[in-house]
């Protein structure tokens, strides 16, 4: 018989931390904390194969799930000592989903169910409070109403409303028993006016009304969204936890909090979190009232006056920090932690691996390696490559004037201006036409995930450091300012009102999600210096990966970026973007207008100078490193002028007349320019153009080996080669030129000469191509657009649909289709190989700063990748994770 239910709590349970496919994260943890001895209310999860199964089943369940669930119950029933239904003293529960990976606030939780008319004078009798006990079954049928039986929960806030304004109360607390007892008939009238059906009374039906809901809200709209953003398949499915209800809300001997284990924004190793008073459930997370915090040092760290945990509760706060050191120890990992303490006795609600910022999963990793919790390797592990975006973000130029219109909490690191907007459908449309957008909310939800994915940074009026705002835009590394209280939002109005200043829809604003200011305006900011930490882990990463990292560069100042954040070499210097400079363009479009060699060549004695020394000072920045420098590669009319009033310009500057120039600009004119006259055809076609390139390469090396030593190994790349006999004469020419540049400076050059693998026949032909060429780059740009004859100008604006329908699960232009391009990269690194074993093989497309990428190509044997600049050590990173990984397989 298949197990669909795991049981926990007193010390023991049936699942562990690492069965989380299975009882997903929450329900592996609970499991886990239970089997560690701490206190985790009694419960059971039922699996995740239960969801998959009840998908695959057209909503129904597996025959024995009925029977586990009871026996399961039977078994909190035992252990908490009271019974589920029971008039006198009721068992009641919670039911929260959870999946394989964490979906904050994606999914459906109800709360003290159990409850009805019987059982709610039960549980006044036995708590001796009748105010608790009707306060909880009204929140009972408001969850319930709103998650299970779908009646909008604004039904349910008018009806309290009306009560309150009714009989002159300010606040929720002001209501007493009986206040609760008649917002409760009005709760029910009102689901019977919307569902034709009275709130139901039998507990049983409640529970599986709610496992039903958790199971349904898989699908909602807003999982759906949360899964496609994350990568998340939906066949994982989600478990459902259900557990004994312990109550925070019973009086200030209560109290519910969510912390970490260290301080999620720096990685600082401190007790971070949050708590209420007298409080239930989501209060905290969902920011309704403003938390309080847990520390002392924490509470003077943001300038409150509410007492800390560690004030008010010293004893609960000891043992909560015991906890917290044990989790540490025991995970080795940052966790973010729930609690509720019911009458002094403390309660563990969950614990997960922490969601961080980058610099402080830096911090950790290199901390926890110092505090011998984990290894290098592990830390390696640890830190998510492509987070390491966020440690390259701007921050606020200091010197730069501000007007600060307030402050709130510094939520999510990194400074961000935009235009103001209130929606996030605004925030997704206006990103769409390329503005930088602010998303203004009073306080976020699952609904408004798209429009902060879209938005430059995000700013709440209302909620915590752990409110929805703060942990979402943490995790997708925006800026986020949350919880800055002075502000208004007025959404009708679409204006944000600051003490006495007003801002409309539209008006710039920047924040600082590192200091929690907004500002008016929009304010320069400057890029980061590392910290410490980053270069630790990137010299353990260094010494564990087996690829090299270079960089794509062209320009000094490239180079300079790419060396400082840590390139071996330069794996692509596109020679073209040199030819754009505005001094050398005219000889550029002289040369390509030229009707015949001699004058080609006249204009191409002008270039040759220029290139030198070009070439001169990458060869100096980069002091001895590796250097592919690809020859020409575009089509000619890409230089030419565009337009009436360009042609005019040239020909007037170049003394040409206009029809001349118009002409041959017309006939170089290609509506195929990726797949026409371009790459090695170029060199074919004018091997003056590919000549004077090698001429200034050598001669440059030359003169850098004549001032510094003998230390530049250029490697001359041949674009676009498809067949044999181009790379053959055009390898004859670069040997001819080097070997003319050498008897002519009196100097011995070392020099290699390959080519770019970007065309399937290429890839296919590689064993020929290789008894020419001493090194292959894959070009997984062009590999990618010829093989899937797709253009990389235009096809994103299809393949937004094609993601969407599920035909690929994402664009082959950002991260390499392995089974298609990447087999012909595998095919041409074998032939490659055989024919020329010492062959070296290297990346440098855009797929070289992709971790996913950089893992298949220390998969099939690369000797390095090469990234744009900023993506270094986004690369290095991946690189070590790569070879950890296959070192695994
Ligand atoms: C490529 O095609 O992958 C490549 C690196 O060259 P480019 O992007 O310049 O075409
Ligand atoms: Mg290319």
């Amino acid at each position: 018989m298949t197990k669909w239910v795991y049981s926990f709590g007193d010390g023991t349970a049936d699942g562990r931390a690492d069965m989380r496919n299975l009882l997903g994260g929450k329900g592996a943890n609970l499991a886990e904390m239970s089997s560690l001895g701490l206190p985790v209310p009694a419960g059971f999860t039922i699996t995740t194969e239960v969801c998959t199964a009840y998908y695959d089943n057209d909503r129904r369940y597996p025959d024995e799930l009925a029977g586990q669930v009871d026996t399961a119950l039977a078994q909190i029933e035992t252990l908490v000592g009271v019974k589920f239904g029971d008039p006198q003293n009721p068992l009641l529960v919670s039911v929260r989903s959870g999946a394989r990976a964490s979906m904050p606030g994606m999914m459906d939780t109800v709360l003290n169910l159990g409850l009805n008319d019987e059982t709610v004078r039960g549980l006044a009798a036995a708590s001796g409070d009748e105010r608790f006990a009707y306060d909880s079954y009204r929140r009972f049928i408001q969850m319930f109403g709103d998650v299970v039986l779908e009646v909008d929960h604004h039904h349910f806030e008018d009806i309290l409303e009306l009560h309150k304004e009714d009989r002159g109360h300010a606040m929720d607390t002001d209501l007493d028993a009986d206040d609760w007892r008649k917002v409760i008939e009005g709760f029910k009238a009102k689901i019977v006016e919307e569902t034709g059906e009275p709130f139901p009374q039998n507990p049983k039906d409640q529970l599986w009304a709610a496992i039903s809901a958790v199971f349904g809200s898989w699908m909602n709209q807003r999982a759906i969204t949360y899964r496609r953003l994350n990568a998340i398949p939906a066949a994982w499915g989600t478990a459902v936890n259900i557990q004994a209800m312990v109550f925070g809300n019973m009086g200030d001997d209560c109290a519910t909090g969510v912390a970490f284990t260290r301080d999620p924004s720096t990685g600082e190793n401190i007790f971070y979190g949050e708590y209420l008073v007298n409080a239930q459930g989501e209060d905290v997370v969902a920011g309704i009232r403003t938390p309080q915090h847990l520390t002392i040092q924490g509470k003077n760290a943001n300038g409150s006056d509410l007492p800390a945990m560690e004030e008010v509760m010293p004893e609960v706060f000891g043992q909560l920090n015991d906890v917290r050191l044990r989790l540490e120890k025991h995970y080795r990992d940052i966790q973010d932690i729930e609690f509720t303490v019911q009458r002094g006795k403390l309660y563990m609600l969950q614990t997960r691996s922490g969601k961080r910022t980058a610099p402080a999963a830096l911090k950790i990793a290199v901390d926890f390696v110092n505090e011998g919790l984990i290894t290098e390797a592990e830390a390696i592990t640890r830190v998510d490559p492509a987070a390491l975006d966020q440690l390259l973000h701007p921050t606020l130029d200091p010197d730069a004037p501000r007007h600060i219109l307030t402050r709130g909490l510094p939520a999510s690191p990194g400074a961000a201006s935009g235009k103001i907007v209130f929606s996030a459908d605004a925030a997704e449309k206006q990103a769409a036409a390329g503005e930088a957008v602010i998303l203004c909310r009073i306080e976020t939800s699952p609904d408004d995930i798209h429009g902060m994915h879209a938005a430059q940074g995000i700013l709440t009026t209302r909620g915590g450091m752990t409110s929805h705002a703060a942990v979402v835009a943490r995790g997708m590394g925006r800026a986020c300012v949350a919880g800055a209280g002075e502000l208004r939002i007025d959404y009708k109005e679409r204006i944000l009102r600051a003490r006495n200043e007003e801002l409309r829809e539209g008006d710039l604003i920047t924040i600082d999600g590192g200091s929690g200011e907004v500002m008016k305006g929009e304010v320069p900011t400057i890029q980061p210096e590392l910290s410490g930490d980053f270069g630790v882990l990137m010299g353990w990463a260094d010494s564990i990966r087996q690829m090299r990292v270079r960089t794509n560069a062209d320009t000094p100042n490239d180079c300079r970026t790419a060396r400082y954040f840590g390139a071996e070499g330069i794996g692509l210097c596109r020679t073209e973007h040199m030819f754009f400079d505005a001094e050398r363009i005219i000889a550029v479009r002289e040369m390509i207008l030229a009707d015949n060699e001699a004058e080609r060549r006249a204009a191409l004695a002008k270039i040759l100078p220029m290139q030198r020394q070009d070439f001169i000072e990458i060869f100096e920045i980069m002091e001895g490193l590796p250097i592919t420098i690809r020859l020409l590669d575009p089509p000619l009319h890409e230089f030419l002028p565009h337009g009436e009033a360009e042609l005019e310009e040239f020909a007037e500057a170049s003394n040409a007349p206009l029809e001349l120039v118009r002409s041959r600009a017309g006939k170089l004119s290609e509506n195929n320019p990726m797949l026409g006259h371009r790459g090695c055809r170029l060199g074919i076609s004018y091997p003056e153009i590919y000549e004077m390139q090698a001429r200034a390469i050598f001669e440059a090396t030359a003169a850098v080996a004549k001032e510094h030593g003998n230390t530049v190994e250029p490697e001359v790349m041949i674009p676009l080669v498809a067949m044999k006999k181009e790379i053959e004469i055009l390898k004859a020419l670069v040997d001819r030129v080097a070997r003319e540049v050498m008897t002519s400076e009196g100097i011995e050059i070392k020099y290699l000469v390959g080519t770019m693998i970007e065309l399937p026949r290429a890839a296919l032909l590689a064993s020929e191509i290789a008894e020419e060429a001493e090194f292959f780059s894959f070009g997984t740009n062009d590999l990618t657009q010829t093989t899937f004859g797709l253009s990389r100008d235009d096809a994103g604006n299809f393949l937004g649909t094609y993601e969407q329908r599920g035909i690929i699960e994402q664009d082959p232009f950002i991260s390499l289709d392995h089974s298609g391009v990447g087999e012909l990269v595998s095919i041409a690194v074998e032939r490659g190989k055989a024919q020329r074993p010492d062959i070296k093989l290297g990346i440098c497309g855009e797929h070289g700063g992709d971790p996913a990428s950089i893992d298949f190509c220390q998969k099939v044997g690369l000797d390095y990748v090469s990234c744009s600049p900023y993506r270094v050590p986004i690369a290095r990173l991946a690189a070590a994770q790569a070879a950890l990984t296959t070192q695994k397989t």
